[in-house]
Order: structure tokens, then sequence, then C-alpha cells
């Protein structure tokens, strides 16, 4: 089991556990709830990219 964040209410849950789970630019996300699924779901911009540490931020340019 792992322990993931629903990145819309930021409940951590077990993975194992989640109520609905949605594939996004090919990293899986886990929800407490099929009603936070579809938040997601209308808007995943909103809730991806947004947390220090998250997987494919762009980073800043380097300055030289
Ligand atoms: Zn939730």
């Amino acid at each position: 089991m792992a322990m993931v964040k629903d990145p819309v209410c930021g409940m951590e849950l077990d993975s194992s556990q989640a109520q609905a789970q949605t594939i996004y630019k090919g990293q899986a996300y886990f929800f407490c709830s099929a009603d936070c699924r579809r938040t997601f779901d209308e808007n995943p911009k909103e809730f991806v990219g947004k947390g220090p540490g998250q997987e494919g931020e762009p980073l800043p340019p380097v300055p030289r």
C-alpha cells in the first residue's frame, strides 16, 4: 500500500482505498471521492504543478 494525496482536497489516503482515480499526463492521481475526481477532471491544471516537488514542473531558465 502507498499513501497518496488527493490533489483536490489535500486529504492523505491509502491508494488501495481511494474511491476514484484518474490518469493525467501519464501520472495516476487518487481521490477520496468521485466528486473530487470530477473537480480535478474539470480543470486538472488547477491542481497539478502547484505544490513544491511536483514532477513535470518546468525548470526556470538558467542564467548564463
Ligand atoms: Zn478529496
